[in-house]
């Protein structure tokens, strides 16, 4: 049994059906096999989704829930990265433990890489192409070329984040196809291209360059899906799947900041309202596109927008913003009548006759594990048109050209292959590790959250 997976990171159901006569490698997948949206975790971000994916299991086990880890003894922030996934093993860890020779290119949170019976390149999160990022460590001097990460936000100039888009894209495949002349049973690799140009290039309707930049989404997407033709043909795996860790499309109009809410509610307790250096050099880097391109990574990396200096041991409790349109609210300490509270008077914040948080869970109620500690007690998802902000303003209005484009929650998949049946169904993205492993008839680890999927004609 070989089974070869393709991610394309961010690459959205309805953008996949919309564009399906354009894409014709990924519809001759999607039509000759089983498909349908892979509904990915909350929140969906790249990195707790896939690491969902690899290890099957929700974010209360593994424990990541976040592009930033704090640690909760000393507050410490660390960038999400291989090592702090817990207590759960990798789909390639099995494979590998069962004699099945992996090959992993590129999959988002495998850096700093870790032994496998085969090949890992790591991707997305990796700090950048001086460190170790391969096992065996040799690997690396016998890739051509290769860079890890086309960052969107070092780009001012469309044109060369494009080619250099498009190059990264054509390296990794090339180096894929070299090493798919090894020999292996299990063979992934990730492009999170799809990703980062939607992030660029992605607008509202009535944006000036909508046409032009849709196009240019669209032409990746068949460049993309021809490189996922030349990849299945050299492969010629018995099995082919596709899959996206979330969807995209979601643009807000308004940031929402729920500190000051909270303040209001005499739940927070703020010392002053200041800008930081930090703060203000973000905004004027955020301003002009060109200087954010000459600022250095590091500054970027760290500079935060002006926060409201909060008062914490006043403070029952805090918002925080996991990503675009992810929030999460935690209590200083365990007070369920608290937590009711907070949650129905979210549900009442409206603007403009509408409501701006959508979904609000208990962390209680979608997650479960030894890691459910570290997750903030609510989590919740904003309205359409709303993001989180720290700004210290509760609603404010997005200037149109910085409006973030972000993701759903929907991704895709597609199985194919000569004994699999062609049939419509909808997963979950933690379903995807039990089915790899009943293909090759390993029975999955039972404390797995998802199930392998019927997939066999
Ligand atoms: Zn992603």
């Amino acid at each position: 049994m070989k089974v070869l997976i393709i991610g394309l990171d961010g690459a959205d159901p309805d953008f996949i059906e919309k564009n399906k006569s354009r894409l014709r490698n990924i519809s001759g997948i999607i039509d000759k096999g089983i498909s349908g949206k892979l509904r990915s975790v909350i929140p969906p971000l790249t990195g707790p989704a896939w690491t969902s994916f690899m290890t099957g299991v929700n974010p209360g086990k593994h424990g990541v829930h976040h592009f930033i880890s704090t640690d909760i003894n000393s507050g410490e922030e660390k960038i999400l990265n291989s090592e702090m996934i817990k207590d759960s093993k990798k789909l390639w860890d099995i494979l590998g433990e069962n004699q099945k020779k992996v090959t992993v290119i590129n999959v988002p949170v495998t850096y700093p890489p870790y032994p496998v019976n085969g090949y890992m390149v790591t991707g997305m999160l990796t700090p950048d192409e001086s460190c170790e990022f391969t096992y065996p460590k040799t690997l690396k001097s016998e890739l051509k070329d290769y860079r890890i990460f086309v960052d969107w936000m070092d780009y001012s100039n469309l044109e060369k984040f494009l080619s250099d888009l498009y190059d990264v894209t054509d390296k990794r495949v090339s180096n894929a196809l070299m090493l798919m002349n090894r020999p292996w049973d299990f063979f992934m690799l990730v492009f999170s291209g799809t990703d980062v140009i939607q992030h660029f290039l992605f607008k509202e309707e009535d944006h000036e360059n909508k046409g032009i930049y849709d196009e240019a989404i669209l032409k990746y997407f068949m460049f993309i899906d021809e490189k996922i033709g030349e990849l299945k043909k050299k492969a010629g795996a018995d099995v082919v799947l596709l899959m996206s860790d979330h969807g995209f499309g979601k643009i807000p109009k308004k940031a929402v900041n729920l500190n000051v809410w909270l303040e209001k509610k005499g739940l927070l307790v703020s010392k002053k309202k200041t800008l930081d250096m930090k703060g203000v050099f973000f905004e004027i880097a955020m301003k002009f596109r060109k200087l954010r391109s000459i600022a250095p990574k590091s500054v970027k990396r760290v500079a935060k927008p002006p926060v409201m200096d909060i008062d914490w041991p006043k403070t029952k409790a805090h918002f925080s913003k996991a990503w675009i349109n992810v929030g999460y609210i935690k209590l200083s300490q365990k007070d369920e009548e608290l937590r009711n509270r907070i949650i129905s008077e979210l549900e009442t914040i409206e603007d403009s006759g509408k409501r701006v948080i959508d979904s609000i869970y208990k962390k209680g109620d979608i997650y479960s594990g030894r890691h459910l500690d570290e997750i903030p007690d609510i989590v919740f998802l904003f309205s359409d048109d709303y993001t989180g902000s720290l700004k210290p303003v509760f609603i404010e209005e997005i200037p149109k050209d910085r409006r973030p484009a972000g993701h759903r929650i929907n991704g895709f998949f597609a199985i194919s292959g000569e004994k699999i049946k062609r049939a419509k169904t909808d997963a979950s993205i933690m379903d995807i590790a039990p089915t790899v492993l009943d293909l090759f008839g390993i029975e999955k680890p039972g404390y797995m959250d998802g199930k392998a999927l019927d997939v066999r004609g």
